[in-house]
């Protein structure tokens, strides 16, 4: 049986596949696909063992995943670019790829710019500008890394916020720390709060408990000398991707919201001419009020909605292919993942 349904699900990603391949090959109508990445971590990186699959991709990944664009006829651009060719009805490629980068990690410097530079493809790094040189991570590293090494103790309240979250059966046994897998549900779950609110509490408990803290031994977001090497010879641009990667649909307060969006361009222009007036929403969460925002302060905006953008599209409605390791380890893969994404 098990072998059975492995034939049909082998089946079924040709048939993407060769869907994906056929409708980039044929699209005749100047088209972009953006490419989406967030962390870049060989097979054996340490990282990886708190890391939720699904944001994870292999420096080789990446390198295959260029020449292949290449070969199917795509030329790499600066997504800049093309958005300043197709709002000035310039001509443009048939078949146009943009390299993205999310939330600003420093294996971005370490694993996919020599990559970049090697392959001389263009990319653009969305920035979280106040995580930028503090030594700081995203919580849901801090709460995988705490979940996957640490038994959650039953009677210590600095853990309440955390408790309604964690699995109701962890394990026979149940005092060992969670699989990743397991741990990813949970960051699923906490999902529900407000980022701050999870910060906040995160606070405590390394308050109360100094030997969980992480450590800034291994500094996981980009600095300073490594945003301004990358973008040397133009080769790396940097978007806006909010001050604090807060989920725009959880902030009631408008300050705050207009913090994250409008004075995330401020921190940015910093960066001088690599700086490039493009939003992008964390986690993909849009609401009214920072949509206006969005189309005041800046030239476009990429969503998390999966698909290709052709000339004459909504520049505040880029849609884009989130790709790792799970979903494009082969060409195979990524076809598969391209044809979903254009069902
Ligand atoms: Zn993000």
């Amino acid at each position: 049986m098990a072998f059975f349904r492995s034939l049909v699900k082998s089946g079924a990603l040709t048939v993407l596949a060769c869907y994906g391949w056929l409708r980039v090959r044929l699209s005749n109508k100047p088209t972009l696909l953006i490419l989406t990445y967030h962390r870049i971590l060989p097979a054996d990186a340490p990282e990886r063992a708190a890391e939720q699959p699904g944001m994870v991709t292999s420096p080789q990944a990446l390198e295959d995943h260029i020449r292949f664009v290449r070969k199917l006829g795509a030329e790499p651009i600066h997504l800049s670019d093309w958005l300043d060719r197709n709002s000035q009805g310039k001509t443009l490629p048939r078949l146009s790829v943009a390299f993205t980068f999310d939330d600003g990690w420093q294996d971005n410097y370490q694993y996919a710019y020599p990559t970049l530079k090697a392959q001389n493809a263009p990319a653009t790094i969305f920035l979280v500008t106040q995580m930028i040189n503090t030594g700081k991570t995203f919580w849901p590293e801090q709460v995988l890394s705490l979940l996957t090494t640490q038994t959650i103790p039953k009677n210590d309240s600095s853990f309440d916020w955390l408790r309604p979250h964690l699995p109701l059966e962890p394990a026979p046994g149940a005092n060992r720390p969670l699989s990743l897998l397991e741990a990813d549900e949970v960051i699923a779950r906490l999902k529900s709060l407000e980022d701050a609110t999870i910060l906040e509490a995160l606070e405590q408990v390394y308050a109360s408990h100094p030997e969980v803290a992480p450590t800034e031994t291994s500094r996981s977001i980009l600095n300073g000398s490594e945003l301004t090497e990358m973008a040397q010879n133009g080769l790396v641009m940097y978007g806006a991707h909010t001050r604090h990667h807060y989920r725009l649909n959880r902030l009631k307060d408008g300050k705050i919201l207009k913090e994250e969006i409008v004075d995330c361009l401020q921190d940015l222009n910093s960066l001088g001419e690599a700086a490039i007036p493009v939003f992008c929403y964390p986690n993909g969460d849009i609401t009214g009020k920072g949509e206006n925002l969005v189309s005041d302060t800046y030239k476009a905006a990429c969503t998390t909605k999966t698909g290709w953008n052709l000339t004459g599209c909504n520049p505040y409605d880029l849609h884009r292919f989130n790709l790792h390791d799970g979903n494009s380890h082969s060409t195979r893969t990524l076809l598969a993942t391209i044809g979903r994404g254009l069902l």
